[in-house]
């Protein structure tokens, strides 16, 4: 059975429509593999044994019955917890949808689905996908399969644990300022944050509307470009979505890219060890040594409003964290303004005079510290008098991060830079302090404020031997040179660690 879990999505797609593999074994390899281990990593919220098993059932007779049972027919998935299925819950990860049944199903799902995927289950995150480590997750923490004393990341961290830990063959996230990334990063796996509007959120839990985007973490590049390929593409039920047509992003995967032009922004490489850990900064030097020698061109970019400024004192700070703390706060107190008790969540039992008071109870009942510090900041910063002081300067801090970038593309194909400046902490290393937990995005931030693609995927052990993640970045609408320059990598350097956990 374990050579069923080390399959990536596309060979186990690959031997189910050869008849090699049968998707009843696959799906009962997982389900085992569930059973038996995820009592310590604590990946998943919910499972769906019975429906999975069912379902790859049908699957298997369509495939004997010569049915085309599509590109990912009978490869069991994961979801995050913010993505609304109309089988079972939606949690969020929050005691106040603890109960919540969606009824529709998110456009990504319904496309993964209709790729043959069969749904394990729902995976756990940061409480309506504001953290950085899983840790406030409303229900319980998930671990890092390479070290259970440590996090997975956030706020996809239970998607990325259980793509690590072989809990899954491939699972989605959704990222907003890191989300995917960060924790694809901290588990040695792949993620990817498509460019905003690539994907549609339909039936993805809002958190910051502007920012917010879907994307698959996966074992390998390839299954990274084949689900985004397979999510990717226009929907009338979500009007940000772009209707621009979707390139075969495995057509051209094998293809290295002629005279590729690889930028290193320098702002992104600070002389401090707080800021960008050695061992981080050596793996992604020879990371930038591996492209070099498949012959691109390494040339020096600037990206002067996302830099992170170390202070006299130590302290990390970031024009991009500080507006995104802004931009994400503002629509998330917008967004969860609509969770009022009414037509479903969480209720008070206490008696109530008025509808303000059932309000405000049931939220203040159900609702995670960091949930509620968000609300009160976004609320506060597009109060009056306050709103072109915080809100109206983030947007303009936002433009300017943007600008930054296209310049930067113009000399270059892809930028490269760590995804996070250390690898995974301590479970409890940083819930005391809020602003030091924000700085694990300080790298990943400013694409989701400019709305570009990224990429992360492993590219070496740290000195603890935790799993380092390279992150590449890409024009907008450009995820098809990233998966290139990414595969690139991958073929030069295989990533072949399996955390210590998932045999
Ligand atoms: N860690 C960031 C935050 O807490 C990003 C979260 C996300 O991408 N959903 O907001």
């Amino acid at each position: 059975m374990s050579e069923i879990l080390d399959l990536t999505a596309a060979e186990l797609a690959a031997a189910v429509a050869a008849g090699e593999i049968a998707a009843v074994d696959a799906t009962r390899a997982y389900l085992d593999a569930i059973s038996a281990r995820d009592r310590d990593i604590r990946a998943y919220n919910e499972t769906y044994p019975d429906e999975a098993l069912a379902r790859a059932k049908r699957i298997d007779a369509d495939r004997v019955a010569g049915k085309n049972i599509g590109p990912l027919g009978g490869v069991p998935v994961a979801l995050k917890d913010n993505l609304c299925t109309t089988h079972g819950r939606t949690t969020c990860a929050s005691k106040y949808l603890a109960d919540f049944r969606a009824p529709y199903t998110a456009t990504a799902v319904a496309k993964l689905e209709a790729a043959g995927a069969v749904v394990l289950g729902k995976t756990n995150m940061d409480e309506f996908a504001m953290g950085s480590s899983t840790e406030n997750s409303g229900l319980h923490a998930t671990k890092n399969p390479w070290d259970v004393g440590r996090v997975p990341g956030g706020s996809s961290g239970g998607s990325a644990a259980a793509v690590a830990g072989r809990l899954c063959a491939a699972a989605l996230g959704s990222d907003t300022g890191g989300s995917i990334r960060q924790p694809a990063a901290f588990c040695g796996v792949v993620g990817c944050k498509p460019t905003y509007g690539r994907v549609s959120r339909y039936g993805l839990v809002a958190f910051g509307s502007s920012l917010d985007q879907i994307g698959p973490l996966t074992r390998d590049v390839k299954d990274a470009a084949l689900l985004t390929q397979i999510i990717a593409g226009g929907d009338p039920a979500d009007s940000t979505c772009l209707g621009d047509s979707v390139p075969d992003y495995l057509a051209s995967l094998d293809q290295p890219i002629p005279n590729l032009r690889i930028g290193l922004p320098r702002e992104f490489f600070p002389n401090n060890n707080e800021a960008l850990r050695p061992d981080v900064r050596a793996a992604i030097e020879k990371a930038i040594e591996a492209y070099k020698a498949m012959g691109a061109e390494i040339v020096e970019v600037s990206l002067p409003h996302s830099r992170i400024d170390v202070g006299d004192d130590g302290a990390i700070s970031s024009f991009a964290v500080s507006a995104y703390y802004i931009v994400c706060t503002a629509e998330c107190s917008s967004n969860l303004a609509r969770f009022d008790s009414v037509h479903y969540g969480h209720r008070t039992k206490q008696p109530v005079e008025d509808i303000v008071t059932l309000y405000s109870r049931s939220r203040a009942e159900s609702l995670g510290q960091e949930v509620k510090r968000r609300i009160m900041l976004g609320t506060y910063a597009l109060s009056s008098g306050y709103y072109d002081a915080y809100y109206n300067k983030a947007l303009k801090v936002r433009r300017l991060i943007a600008n930054d970038f296209k310049a930067a593309f113009g000399k270059c194909d892809v930028i490269l830079c760590p995804t996070t400046p250390t690898p995974a902490f301590r479970l409890g290393e940083k819930t005391a302090n809020p602003i030091e937990m924000y700085m694990a995005d300080i790298y990943t931030i400013s694409l989701n404020l400019a709305g570009l693609p990224g990429l992360s995927l492993p590219v070496g052990l740290s000195d603890e031997n935790l799993p380092i993640g390279m992150q590449l970045i890409g024009p907008v609408l450009c995820e098809e040179n990233l998966f290139r320059a990414a595969a690139m990598y991958e073929r030069a350097r295989p990533a072949q660690w399996l955390p210590p956990c998932a045999n």
